[in-house]
């Protein structure tokens, strides 16, 4: 075997031995929830399409129509020639649904992350990083080579405590957290960090990738966020004034040296928005079916799409998983290093299209396995 391949075998045989190991499985989401696996159908507590946005007839005949007028493809940077007009529109759209004076649209959530981190700070700046962060910020922040520190999850003395120690020595301070946290489905105390960042003279940026379309958006200096979870689609974006975002155009390098986005997928984006700020009963939705799934099982109420069960190890959720699996739910099992160490979770996403019979026999299942622990 060549050396790399017996270096790669060896590596991988590690990580199955810790339940590490991760693949892609071959998934057709179909509309509303269901989803097919081999030759299953399951209903899925697992996507991030939380309005059921990516399969809605005004999103689909967007995408196609976009197809038949600009193409598959961008063809170019936007800074070159791939900057077709729907960008416009859809900056325009998000800049006014977020409340800010301009918006600029990335290849991804992550490449948002990416560009506009190191844009902003670099040697000799502070980046404070709540501890639950994604990692693509964690990328960005050291691409930036700016000074990572990370303050404990939604702990504003802890913000407090790391300022008051660390702000004067560095020039420029961001202070990062996302709005509802990806894995863990609480909210961040935004008003009071908002307040902290004013007092410290540091610049608040929020990661909306979750709370879009399910909760409304708050105040913060640089507001990013992604098109692929509830707006049904691809693509990603920050928020925030005029000079922010003709800077950031003119400087984050994941914008200027990577292609446009295929136009079908802005397009499907500006439909998407339509639909969230026309009926925001689709919001609500989601959101009451992942309070109807915490009250049956007895478990804190749902502050967005988002409800995780931590069962701590690894092996433990990865089992349940495929309970639930054999029992006809796709819910995936979530591990180290997307959280920490021992807080091994099931990760359950709740739709605006579930019906409340599908919840009540998810959460017949989970309490049979006495889910939730009592420690
Ligand atoms: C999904 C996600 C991203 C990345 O967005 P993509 O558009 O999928 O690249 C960034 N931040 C958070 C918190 C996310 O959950």
């Amino acid at each position: 075997m060549p050396a790399l391949d017996a270096h790669l075998e060896q590596r991988l045989k590690l990580l199955e031995a810790k339940h590490l190991r991760r693949e892609p499985k071959g998934t057709s989401r179909k509309e509303g929830v269901q989803v097919v696996r081999g030759d299953k159908t399951l209903i899925s507590f697992s996507c991030n399409d939380y309005l059921g946005l990516s399969h809605h007839p005004d999103v689909i005949s967007a995408a196609q129509e976009a197809v038949a007028t600009y193409g598959a493809g961008a063809g170019a940077s936007r800074l070159v020639t791939g900057n077709y007009p729907l960008y416009d529109e859809l900056e325009s759209a998000l800049a006014e649904y977020k409340g800010t004076q301009a918006a600029c649209v990335f290849g991804s959530g992550y490449l948002a992350n990416l560009g506009v981190i190191p844009a902003l700070v670099g040697a000799g700046d502070l980046i404070l990083a709540d501890k639950f962060s994604h990692a693509c910020m964690l990328d960005a922040a050291r691409v930036s080579g700016a000074t990572l520190m990370r303050f404990a999850h939604n702990n504003i003395e802890h913000m407090k405590i790391l300022l008051a120690a660390n702000r004067t020595e560095h020039q420029n301070c961001l202070i990062f957290t996302e709005t509802i946290f990806s894995m863990d489905g609480d909210a961040a105390p935004l008003s009071e960090m908002y307040q902290l960042a004013k007092e410290y003279d540091a610049w608040l940026m929020t990661d909306d990738a979750h709370g879009l379309g399910i909760v409304p958006p708050q105040k913060a200096h640089i507001q990013m966020g992604t098109l692929s979870k509830a707006a049904g689609s691809y693509g990603g974006y920050v928020c925030g004034s005029k000079a922010l975002i003709d800077y950031i155009k003119t400087s984050a390098r994941s914008l200027i040296y990577s292609t446009g986005l295929p136009p079908a997928s802005v397009a499907a984006s500006i439909a998407a928005l339509k639909l969230i700020q026309k009926d925001t009963s689709l919001g609500e939705k989601a959101l009451a079916n992942a309070r109807y799934f915490t009250s049956l099982l007895g478990l804190p109420e749902a502050q967005s799409a988002i409800v995780p069960v931590i069962v701590k190890e690894n092996e433990k959720a990865l089992e349940l998983s495929a309970l639930l699996e054999a029992a006809g739910f796709l819910v995936s099992a979530i591990r180290p290093p997307t959280v920490p160490e021992h807080t091994a979770r099931l990760r359950f996403t709740f739709s605006a299209l579930h019906e409340k019979r599908q919840i009540e026999a998810l959460a017949d299942i989970l309490k049979v396995e006495g889910i939730p622990c009592e420690s």
